[in-house]
């Protein structure tokens, strides 16, 4: 079975996007019909063709416009990015760089540390801003692990995925 790697985060913050940056090859985007594989939560990086890994995106598994804040983490979707998190080899808690760190975010990391799996904070969304104002206003949740990346312009994605297959 392949390690998998869980997508965790606040919506909007650009999981879907990071998970497309990170399981579709450009042949696969070309080839792939519109809505078919849009929704998928599942796939598979291959990035690097000798150490590939699963990769799960959390925050469609209740399927589109059902979100965390109208939820509470009580609710039936973050139920089941727990249970996501819980089974994966690594976790990428997703921020959004552009608007920085929230309430919201500070929830998700508190129940992150209580699954205790491995964890590394990925700051999206990086394209057009100043890396380390952006670094800095995460650092108060204390990682040694910080990568910022654009998935929108895949941007860092191959640092990522360095950090990932060493973690795995
Ligand atoms: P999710 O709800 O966490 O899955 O977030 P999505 O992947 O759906 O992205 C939410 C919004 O952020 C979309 O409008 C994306 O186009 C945008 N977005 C995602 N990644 C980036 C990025 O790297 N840079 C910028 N500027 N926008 C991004
Ligand atoms: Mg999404």
């Amino acid at each position: 079975m392949l390690p998998l790697v869980a997508l965790v985060g606040r919506p909007n913050v650009g999981k879907s996007t990071l998970f497309n940056a990170l399981t579709r090859s450009r042949d696969a985007l070309v080839h792939d019909q519109p809505g078919v594989t849009r929704d998928r939560n599942y796939g598979v990086c291959r990035l690097d063709p000798e150490a590939p890994f699963a990769v799960v995106d959390t925050g469609g598994i209740a399927g589109e416009g059902v979100h965390l804040e109208t939820q509470g983490l009580a609710g039936a979707t973050a139920r089941q990015a727990r249970s996501a998190a819980e089974e994966s080899d690594l976790v990428l808690f997703v921020v959004d760089g552009r608007e920085g760190a929230s309430a919201l975010d500070d929830e998700i990391l508190a129940w992150l540390r209580k699954t205790a799996r491995p964890t590394v904070l990925v700051i999206n969304k990086i394209d057009g801003m100043d890396e380390t104002t952006v670094r800095s206003d995460f650092a108060r949740y204390g990682f040694s692990d910080v990568l910022a990346v654009s998935a929108a312009h895949r941007q860092g994605i191959d640092e990522l995925l360095e950090e990932i297959l060493a973690r795995l």
